[in-house]
């Protein structure tokens, strides 16, 4: 197979036109061709932030395009961390997080999924998940405390 990441050039016996189908088939991948490649997705991912390797818009194209096996083989489809950014700014409500569930089922079940990588990406998903979890809860505790601090105001003035 030709490697289409350093070339930038696409033979046309590398591609699976039946890919885009196969991905809008399952469920999470109804959207995909919803998407016209605006990039905000890509622009707000804290993945690319730190590795421009990893681009959803570009995955998107790929998928488009039919790049089958390059994209199931790729490491890249296991660094996401299902954080749903990409999914709340999509404008066209492509939903990519589903996407990239879709795109893990598929390297699983035809066994493009390296072991090593499985056990990781749970882990990464678990700690980006408790993460989160303890930011928005910090996030309410500190509203709490603001809310408490008015509250004390306004009773002073009135007391
Ligand atoms: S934000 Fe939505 S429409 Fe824009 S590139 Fe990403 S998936 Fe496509
Ligand atoms: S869900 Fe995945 S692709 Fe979307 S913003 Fe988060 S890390 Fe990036």
């Amino acid at each position: 197979m030709a490697d289409t990441e350093k070339t930038d050039i696409i033979l046309i016996e590398d591609t699976d036109p039946g890919f885009c189908d196969e991905v809008a088939s399952l469920p999470g991948g109804e959207n995909i061709r919803k998407c016209f490649a605006c990039g905000t997705c890509a622009a707000g991912c804290p993945v690319t932030n730190i590795d421009e390797e990893y681009n959803s818009r570009t995955l998107i194209r790929k998928i488009i395009l039919g790049l089958r096996e390059e994209v199931l083989k790729s490491p890249v489809i296991w660094f996401c961390v299902m954080c749903y950014r990409c999914y709340a700014r999509c404008p066209q409500e492509v939903n990519f997080t589903d996407i990239m569930r879709v795109l893990r089922h598929l390297a699983i079940r035809n066994n493009y999924a390296p072991a090593d990588m499985l056990a990781s990406s749970d882990d990464v998903d678990r700690c980006a998940q408790l993460l989160r979890r303890d930011m928005i809860k910090e996030r309410i505790e500190g509203r709490k405390q603001i809310i408490e601090e008015i509250k004390a105001k306004i009773s002073g003035m009135h007391g």
